[in-house]
Parts: C-alpha cells; structure tokens; sequence
C-alpha cells in the first residue's frame, strides 16, 4: 500500500497504485503523492533518468488514480519529512501509467477542509477518501468487530430479524412501506427489534444480539439519525445487574481495544430522580459540577411575586452557580435569559455575586434570608453568577439542563479526555406525552414494572439507561413475560383488549407457551462511534447520511414514485 512503505524497504522494487492527492514541479523534477487508504508516498519522476514516468506525472490531475512501478530510496538529507508514516522515503518511478482520469473534484480531497456539508454529502464518495474520514469509518469498523467478539465469545446468538414487520412502539414515527401482495396493507420498518428478540428468548436462545438497523421517524438532532445503528441484546433469567455488567465489561472491551484506555468499573448509578433533581436531566454529564439546587422552600411567600407565585401552584424554584461568571455584560446575561424561554420557561433570574455586593434586576424583591439561601445551597461566591428557574418541574429541568451545558461550555468547564460512564437506573414506567394527551410507555410498552404499583404518576419500571458525557448511549429493561402483567400495560396505555390483540396479539399468544424472564439493552453503536472519533455530528460516522430535510443529497433519495409503480401498489398520492 502506498501509505506504507517505510525505510526498511529501501532497494525493494514496488508497484503501488492509488490516487493522485499531489503534484509538485520542481524545476524539471515532479513530484506525485500517491495516496490510498493507508496514507501516501512520494513518487519522484526525473526528467533524465525516467523520461517517460516523467512526461506521464508532468500532465496526470489531481485525484487520477495511476499505477506506479519503481524503486524505495531514503530521501536526501534534509528533506525527510518526519511528520508523515512515510516521511523517510521516495519511490523513483520506473514506469507510471494513469488508469482513470479525474476531473477537478469539487472540493479538495484532504483533512480540515471548510466546505458545506451538503456539498460533502453529494460527493460522499470524495469526502470519503479524506484520511480523516476514512479514518473515522475504520474506527466504526473496529468498534463493531470488538462488539462482535466480545458477544461471540460470551455465547450470544447473533440472528437476524426483519425489516419488513409489523409496527414495533419505541415512541418514534413508523416509516411504512406498501405492500404489492396485500393491496392496501402496509409493513412497518423496525423502530427495533424488541418484540422479536423477546420471541427468541421464548424460543430458547437464552442469549441473543445483533447489530441492526433501526429506523424512526422523529425530529432529527445533532447526535440523532433516522436510520441509525444499535447494538441489540437480550437474554433469558437475568437480573438488572447482570445485563448492566455485561455492557459495562463491553465498554471496558471496546475502549482497551480502541483507545489503550482502561474504564474503571462498576460505572456510578444514579436514580432517576437524583438525576432529575442534581442535573434535570436524565442523561447528565457529570464531568463536571454546576449542580442545580432546590430553592422552593426559601422562595415560599416571597416578595419577588412571580416566584412565590410558581411555588403556590407547586411549582420548583432552582438554580445553580457559574463559577466566575459574574462579570458577564448585559448583552451576555440577555442571551441566557434568552435560551432560558427559549426551552420553554417562564424566564431567568441572574444574581451576580461581586465582592460583598450582589446584582440582579430583581434584587429589590429579595429580602437578606433569600438572599442568604441562595448563597448557601449554590454555593455561590465572589465572582459566581447564579442562574435561578421558577416553574412547572419539567420546564425547570429542561431550561437548567440547558444553562448548565451551555455555561460548561461557554466557561471552559468540560475536562477533555475524560469518559464519564454512567447508570440511570428506576426509570418512571410512563410519562405523560403531551402530544398524545396520555401516558405513554417511559421506554416501551413491554418493560416490567419495579412493582405491583402500576399508577401511572409514581410507577417504576425494571428499566435503566446508560450514559457517556451527557450523552443517552442506550436504554434496556427487564421485560414484563406474564400474559396478564402485558395485557393489563397495554390497558393502562389506553388499549382497547381489541386493540391490543390487532397490534400485539402474536406476542400475547407466544406468551401463552412458557416464557422465560427476560431482559436486555440496546446501544447506539452511531452515538458511541460519534463520542470516539471526538465529532458532535453523527452524520460524520455514517457512510451516506441524510440531511436534516431528509433528503440523501448523493442519490436524490426520496424521489417520486413512476405511475406504473403507485399502479402496482393501488396507491395514489393526495
Ligand atoms: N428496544 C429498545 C430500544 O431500541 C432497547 C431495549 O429495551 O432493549 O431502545
């Protein structure tokens, strides 16, 4: 390969074929890099030792791809190029013949560069041959590979399951492909695998995984694709415990092998609803503090109105202290008030510690107690500005939640280089979904309840999600594998028994035939790749991406159907 050719091949005769990624003319002389996946040489083409290789490399374009035979010599004194694999060594060229020729591409094929996205995606295939990017797609390939062993060599079944099924609820959109055979009637694309994969634990597998491709349609997110990737496992007579071990002993696996870094296990648990209360989130990153405080009970019967006002209604009061950031301008103090209402609170009160003084456009509200809570349950000091929310519980988290991983990041807080695992552990068993008007499914419909308590306002469920740096990596469950415990979920989620059988009704039967207790987990092999190669844009680890329109701008996909085709479907477009 070109990119390795080393010293020790000094004398060796090589072919070597790949692309032209440079051309340097140096006063007769041409000099080719020759670049493939493994790097790139220099090739040297002397006018009077090899004038034909010569005449070829004096008119080849960038990004031909050309077939090189010659000879490895060191490089002249000082001009050894130590940062390249191949820095210590040319290849004089006996004989170059072009094989294709390239236009000019559309942008250039190297690392770094500063091109729109759209355009990078059209040309996939271009932006693929960067090294950074193929970098990145090796890097995915191994993560998987060490996925794969790690399960192999634990007796996991890896089987596959459809694509064409039946609608499989994991809280996303359904994408529906018609069918020919059954006018009418439609397949839904698997959101998961989930009702399968339980199905194999009745069949008998006992331990199952796969890496398969999970398709919803749901509003796209920096770190969120359509049609994404996961790990997916499931095994029979596990407690929490065993599959939280096992994922743990995963990670430990992939990082060692990826990275040479040792993950320090068990990785921490939080409740649910410590996590909720010190980070409103249920995906913290706990690489650093900034934890929010609960200030309710200070503010009961404030002066400040609208405070005392949220916290009659049951509202929360809470906030948290940046450190040093007291000396923001208003303009600064504005925006965060601004991304505060902008994730749905009511507003933002900032208190600016300096000195003994403190600042803040309501500080004529707030009597001395106040004042005095504040500072004691942030921690607020000289220097600090402290960010207070008063709402509804879930506005509260969710704007806190904000300010918090904006100001890490604003303030230079986030520690690099460090992997934050973490358990979030007694989910809710539902939420309310505001959307739908009812409780949904927490995590999905089949996940067993902690306990008898199946109120929907207080219920638990056997589920847990695991987390890397504030980031969401995957979820899992004990499943519920009694008939009656199922049908009672599916009526308490506003099945009618019919309902339930129409969309649920082979899981109920497989139920009928001993069912072993069951549970499993799914990770985003997308997301971890993501969080590995150091990216915030998951489209960078996927080989041909979507854009956030949904449009795949390489093949024009999703393009109209031709007449014939809505013809053998019987479909008609509205
Ligand atoms: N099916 C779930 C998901 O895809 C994972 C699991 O519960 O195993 O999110």
């Amino acid at each position: 390969m070109c990119g390795s050719v080393r010293a020790d091949d000094e004398g060796s005769a090589v072919v070597l074929a790949g692309w032209v990624s440079r051309k340097r003319d140096h006063g007769g002389v041409v000099f080719l890099d020759l670049r493939d996946r493994e790097g790139s040489v220099q090739v040297v083409a002397h006018p009077e030792d090899a004038p034909g290789p010569h005449a070829v490399a004096s008119e080849v374009k960038p990004e031909s791809v050309v077939r090189v035979e010659g000879r490895v010599r060191r490089r002249p004194e000082g001009t050894v190029n130590p940062a390249l694999p191949t820095g210590e060594v040319e290849v004089a060229a006996i004989a170059i013949e072009v094989l294709t020729e390239s236009e000019t591409p559309p942008f250039p094929v190297e690392d770094g560069v500063d091109v729109e996205e759209v355009l990078r995606l059209r040309y996939r295939y271009l932006d693929l041959r960067r090294p950074e990017m193929t970098e990145v797609m090796r890097l995915r390939h191994r993560v998987v590979g060490a996925m794969r062993r790690f399960f192999d060599e634990r007796g996991f079944v890896d089987v596959e399951t459809p694509m064409l099924t039946k609608s499989t609820p994991e809280g996303a959109r359904d994408y529906l492909v018609p069918s020919r055979l059954q006018p009418g009637k439609v397949y839904a694309l698997p959101q998961s695998p989930q009702m399968f994969k339980q199905l194999l634990m009745v069949a008998g597998f006992d331990r199952y995984y796969q890496i398969v491709r999970c398709l919803r349609d749901e509003d796209l997110r920096a770190d969120r694709h359509w049609e994404f990737t996961q790990l997916d496992m499931e095994m029979s007579f596990p407690t929490e415990r065993d599959v939280q071990d096992l994922i743990e002993a995963m990670f430990v696996r992939v990082w060692r092998e990826l990275l040479e870094v040792e993950l320090t296990t068990p990785f921490p648990r939080l409740t649910y609803e410590e996590s909720m209360a010190r980070y409103g989130s249920d995906k913290p990153d706990a690489r650093y503090g900034m934890e929010l405080a609960d200030l309710t009970e200070a503010f009961r019967g404030s002066g400040l109105r609208a405070f005392a006002h949220v916290v009659e209604n049951g509202g929360l009061v809470k906030g948290f202290a940046a450190p040093g950031a007291a000396g923001w301008s208003r303009k600064d103090l504005d925006a965060l008030v601004q991304e505060a209402t902008s994730r749905g609170a009511a507003g933002l009160v900032w208190l600016a510690y300096q000195r003994s003084d403190v600042k803040s456009p309501v500080i004529s509200h707030l009597s001395p107690d106040e004042l005095g809570a504040v500072a004691s349950a942030t921690g607020a000091g000289d220097g600090d500005l402290v960010l207070l929310v008063a709402d509804q519980p879930s506005r509260v988290a969710v704007a806190l939640d904000g300010l918090r991983r904006l100001m890490a990041s604003r303030l230079g807080l986030i520690p690099q280089g460090q992997w934050s695992f973490l358990w979030v552990t007694d989910m809710p068993l539902f939420d309310w979904g505001e959307e739908d008007h009812a409780w949904v499914p927490n995590h999905h419909p089949f996940t067993a309840p902690a306990s008898d308590d199946l109120n929907p306002e207080t219920a638990k469920a056997r589920a847990y999600d695991i987390t890397l740096n504030g980031f969401e990596l995957g979820s899992g469950s004990i499943r519920i594998h009694r008939a009656e415990v199922q049908r009672k979920m599916f009526d308490l989620l506003g099945l009618t028994p019919e309902q339930a059988e129409e969309k649920f009704g082979f899981l109920i039967r497989a139920f009928r035939y001993g069912v072993p207790p069951h549970g499993g987990i799914a990770v985003g092999v997308d997301r971890i790749v993501m969080l590995l190669a150091g990216t915030d844009n998951i489209r960078d680890v996927i080989a041909f991406p979507k854009t956030a329109s949904g449009v795949e701008p390489l093949t024009g996909a999703p393009s109209e159907p031709s007449q014939e085709q809505l013809d053998m479907l019987r479909m008609r477009f509205r």
